[in-house]
C-alpha cells in the first residue's frame, strides 16, 4: 500500500504529494514521519492507495506514524485545497490550520496513556515464556494495567510479544486535564421573547446559507445563538461558535459551560498547551460536540456541522494577520456550504460589507430592534471639546462628563472611561476648530511621522509639510497627541479622591489572565470606575454600569482609513452598548472636537441604517471598498537592495496586468511602506485598487513568483491596518 503524504514544510518548492509506501496501520488523515531529503520529518497522509505513481523500487517506506487516532478527517483536505488555492499558501502552511501548534511541535505528549487491555487469556505460550505467563496471570487479576508500570516489571518485550499473540491490547487513552475557570453553574435556558423565536424561526425556514442578525446590543443575540446551537446538536450535528474574544468575557465562557457542560470545547488563549490540546481532542473524538472560540476555532475538527455562528461579525479579529491571510467568513462560507449548514453572522453593528450583501438578497437578513424587556437604549450626551478649550479647561474631562461622573458615583454605580487609542497620536488636528488634515487624492485622513516631519497619506503615498497652523482657523494649537490611560486615571483620582479605579491597557496587564482578572474585580463591584482602551469595548455585560465616557470619540474617526467612519461608528455603539444594560437606565457621554460630525450623528441616534446608506454612498462615489477591492502586495526583506529589486519586479508584473485590464484598475503605484523597517526587514509595497476580485489569482501568483528565500512578498486584501 501507498500513502500520499504532504510534508509539514511550508515551501512552494515541496508543495506537492509524495508517495511512501506503508502497512495498514497508516490511514488516511494520519500524521507520519517519514524520510526526506536525508532527513526524517512530520507530513499527513492525505489518502492510501493500491498502487503508486512512480516505480516501487524507487519509493521509500514511511518511517513511523505517531501512535494516535488520524487526527485529519477528509474535510480537512478539502478546505486545505480551497485555502491552498484561494491564498496561494503551500498546502502544508493550510494543513497546519487544522492542527494545534501544540501537536505539531510534540510539546504534550505525555497527556497520552496506554493501557494493556487482556484480550485472549487462554493463548498458549511456549513454556520458556515466563514473564509473559506472568503478565497474563496479572491481567486475569486487574483486566488491564498501564503499559508503562507492566513494561517496568516484566519488560516491553514480553507485552509486545503477547500482543503479537493476540493474547493483549495495547490501548492508547487520553490523560484529561480539566481547563482552569470550568467552575460548573446551573443555568435553566430562559423563555424566550417573541423577537427571539422569531428570529430562530427565519434562520430555520429561510433557504439562504447566510443570516445576518443585526440587533441592537442587548437584544438578547446570545441566547438565540444558544438556541440555534441546542436545537442541532439535539438533532446530532455539531457546531461552531466564534466569538472575538471570548478569554475576555468571563459571563460568556460561565453561560456556556452551565448550558452545554463536556458537549462544549472552548478553545481560548487563557487555556494551557496541554488543555487546548485536549479539548481539542475531545472535539475530535465526538466527545465535545460545540467549538467555542476566537478566529481559529473555524478550524474545529468538527463532522456533520449544523451550524456556525459568528458573533460581533464586524470584529477586525476575524482577519488572520499573519499567514495565510483567510478571512474567517470565507472559510466558515466554504465550511457552511461543504457541509449543507446555516452560517450566523451577529453584530449590533453589521460590517458595510456584509449588509450590503444583505441589503442585496444574498444574505437572510434578520432585524432585532429593541433591547430585551424593551430596555432603553442609554442616552448619548454629547461634549463639544472646542468650547472646553476655549473656556480654558485643558483637562482630559468635560464638564458634562466630570457632572455625570459625579452622579453615578454617588447612586452607588459603575462607570467606565473608554479611551480611543487607535491612530492615537498619528493625527493632525486644530484644538480650536477641530480641522483635520486630509489627503487630496483620497479623502482619508493623513498620518504624522515623527521620523521626517511630514504627513502622509497611506493609500497613496502622497506626502505633505507638518501644519505649522491650521489652514482653516488660523489657530495654532496643533495637537498629535491623545491622552494616554495613565494621565486619565491621574486626573480621576484628584477629582474623585474617594473613587476606586481601575485600568486596563496592553501596559498594565501582562497576559489575558491578567485582563481576566480586573474584568472579574469590576464585575464583582470591588471599583467604581473601569479606565481602558478598545479591549473593554466588546460583549461586557455589568448589570451597574450605568455611566461609559467616551473621551476622544474623534481620534478612530481621524484614523487613516477608508473604514475610520465604520469603525467608529462601531465603536461608539458598542461601548454605549455597556451602559445600563440591567437596572437603572444608562448615559453615555461622548467628548469630541466635531459634533457636528455625521458618523457621530447617526452614532447618538442609533441610527444604523441612516450610517449604513450614507456610507454606501461615500464608498461608491470613492471606489472603496465593497466597491473595489484593495490590494496591497508587501515586498519585505533584510536586505534592502533585494527588497528594491523585488518591488521593481513585482510592479513591473502589475503594470502590464493593467495594460492588459486597464479596466480593472482603479490606483495602482509602489512606495516605502509607511513604517519603512520592522523587526529587521526594509518594507515595500504595491498599492492596487481594483474594481472587482478578477485579477486576485494573477496578482497572487506575482506574489508567489518574486518570493525568495531571502524576500518575502506577501498578499493583503482590504487589509485592516495599512502601516
Ligand atoms: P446582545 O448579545 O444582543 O447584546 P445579550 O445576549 O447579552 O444581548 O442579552 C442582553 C441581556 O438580556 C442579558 O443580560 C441576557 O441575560 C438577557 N436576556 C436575553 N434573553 C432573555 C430572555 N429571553 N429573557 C430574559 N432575559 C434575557
Ligand atoms: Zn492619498
Amino acid at each position: 500500500m501507498y500513502a500520499k503524504v504532504i510534508v509539514d514544510i511550508a515551501h512552494s518548492q515541496v508543495d506537492r504529494i509524495f508517495e511512501y509506501s506503508c502497512r495498514d496501520d497508516v490511514k488516511a488523515g494520519c500524521r507520519v514521519r517519514v524520510p526526506f531529503g536525508g532527513r526524517i520529518i512530520d507530513g499527513f497522509v492525505m489518502g492510501i492507495s493500491e498502487s503508486a505513481s512512480f516505480p516501487p523500487e524507487k519509493i521509500k517506506p514511511v518511517y513511523s506514524v505517531y501512535d494516535e487516532p488520524p487526527a485529519l478527517v477528509p474535510e480537512c483536505f478539502a478546505l486545505m485545497e480551497h485555502i491552498a488555492e484561494r491564498y496561494r499558501v503551500p498546502k502544508a502552511a493550510a494543513l497546519r490550520l487544522f492542527v494545534p501548534s501544540e501537536m505539531r511541535l510534540g510539546k504534550v505528549h505525555e497527556a497520552y496513556v496506554s493501557y494493556v487491555v487482556l484480550k485472549n487469556p487462554g493463548v498458549a505460550l511456549p513454556k520458556s515464556a515466563k514473564k509473559q505467563a506472568e503478565i497474563l496471570q496479572f491481567l486475569n487479576t486487574y483486566g488491564e494495567f498501564e503499559l508503562s508500570a507492566l513494561a517496568e516489571k516484566f519488560g516491553r518485550g514480553a507485552v509486545n510479544a503477547l500482543k503479537d499473540k493476540g493474547a493483549v491490547d495495547i490501548e492508547k487513552r487520553r490523560k484529561r486535564r480539566n481547563p482552569a475557570g470550568a467552575e460548573e453553574r446551573e443555568e435553566s435556558p430562559k423563555i424566550l421573547t417573541p423577537a427571539q423565536s422569531a428570529a430562530i424561526e427565519n434562520v430555520e425556514s429561510s433557504p439562504k446559507t447566510v443570516h445576518l442578525i443585526h440587533g441592537v446590543t442587548g437584544s438578547g443575540k446570545t441566547e438565540i445563538y444558544l438556541n440555534i446551537i441546542a436545537r442541532e446538536i439535539s438533532r446530532g450535528k455539531t457546531a461552531i461558535f466564534l466569538v472575538p474574544e471570548i478569554s475576555l468575557t468571563p459571563q460568556m465562557l460561565a453561560q456556556l459551560r452551565a448550558r452545554f457542560k463536556g458537549e462544549a470545547a472552548i478553545l481560548h488563549s487563557g487555556l494551557s498547551a496541554g488543555e487546548r490540546f485536549d479539548e481539542w481532542w475531545r472535539l475530535r473524538s465526538g466527545e465535545a460536540k460545540i467549538a467555542v472560540g476566537a478566529r481559529s476555532a473555524i478550524f474545529a475538527p468538527l463532522e456533520n456541522l449544523g451550524a456556525i455562528i459568528i458573533d460581533e461579525e464586524h470584529d477586525s479579529s476575524y482577519v488572520s494577520e499573519s499567514a495565510p491571510r483567510y478571512s474567517t467568513v470565507d472559510v466558515a462560507s466554504w465550511r457552511a456550504a461543504y457541509n449543507g449548514c446555516k452560517l450566523i453572522l451577529g453584530s449590533a453593528t453589521p460590517s458595510v460589507e456584509s449588509y450590503l450583501k444583505a441589503m442585496e438578497g444574498e444574505y437572510n437578513l434578520i432585524t432585532l430592534p429593541e433591547r430585551i424587556n424593551k430596555k432603553p437604549l442609554p442616552e448619548i450626551i454629547i461634549a463639544d471639546m472646542r468650547k472646553e478649550v476655549r473656556r480654558g479647561n485643558n483637562t482630559a474631562f468635560s464638564a458634562a462628563m466630570r457632572q455625570q461622573l459625579n452622579e453615578t458615583l454617588e447612586s452607588g454605580n459603575q462607570a467606565i472611561i473608554f479611551l480611543n487609542r487607535r491612530g492615537y497620536s498619528q493625527t493632525v488636528m486644530c484644538r480650536d476648530c477641530g480641522y483635520v488634515a486630509k489627503c487630496e487624492n483620497c479623502d482619508v485622513t493623513l498620518t504624522y511621522h515623527s521620523e521626517d516631519n511630514c504627513l502622509k497619506c497611506h493609500y497613496c503615498g502622497a506626502k505633505y509639510r507638518m501644519l505649522q497652523a491650521c489652514p482653516q482657523c488660523g489657530g495654532r494649537h496643533i495637537r498629535y497627541s491623545g491622552t494616554g490611560t495613565q494621565r486619565v486615571v491621574a486626573d480621576l483620582k484628584e477629582l474623585f479622591p474617594s473613587a476606586r479605579i481601575l485600568r486596563m491597557d496592553n501596559d498594565t496587564v501582562s497576559g489575558k489572565d491578567g485582563h481576566y482578572k480586573i474584568l472579574k474585580k469590576f464585575a464583582a463591584h470591588e471599583a467604581d470606575i473601569l479606565v481602558g482602551t478598545q479591549m473593554i469595548a466588546k460583549g461586557h455585560d455589568f448589570p451597574s454600569v450605568t455611566l461609559v465616557g467616551i473621551l476622544d470619540a474623534d481620534m478612530s474617526l481621524h484614523f487613516a482609513d477608508y473604514r475610520s467612519g465604520e469603525r467608529t461608528f462601531q465603536l461608539i455603539t458598542q461601548v454605549s452598548g455597556r451602559s445600563g444594560r440591567a437596572g437603572s437606565p444608562g448615559k453615555v457621554v461622548l467628548q469630541t472636537y466635531c459634533p457636528e460630525n455625521y458618523i457621530l450623528r447617526f452614532a447618538t441616534a442609533y441610527d444604523y441604517k441612516g450610517f449604513f446608506e450614507n456610507e454606501r454612498e461615500i464608498r461608491k462615489a470613492t471606489n472603496f471598498p465593497p466597491y473595489s477591492v484593495i490590494c496591497r502586495i508587501m515586498v519585505t526583506s533584510e536586505d534592502e537592495k533585494l527588497a528594491v529589486a523585488a518591488l521593481k519586479n513585482v510592479y513591473f508584473a502589475c503594470g502590464e496586468l493593467k495594460n492588459r485590464s486597464p479596466e480593472e484598475f482603479i490606483f495602482l503605484n509602489r512606495m516605502h511602506s509607511p513604517i519603512k523597517r520592522i523587526q529587521g526587514k526594509y518594507r515595500y509595497q504595491v498599492l492596487m485598487r481594483l474594481k472587482t476580485e478578477k485579477l486576485l489569482p494573477e496578482i497572487y501568483d506575482i506574489a508567489v513568483k518574486n518570493s525568495t528565500q531571502s524576500t518575502l512578498c506577501y498578499i493583503e486584501e482590504n487589509p485592516g491596518n495599512l502601516s
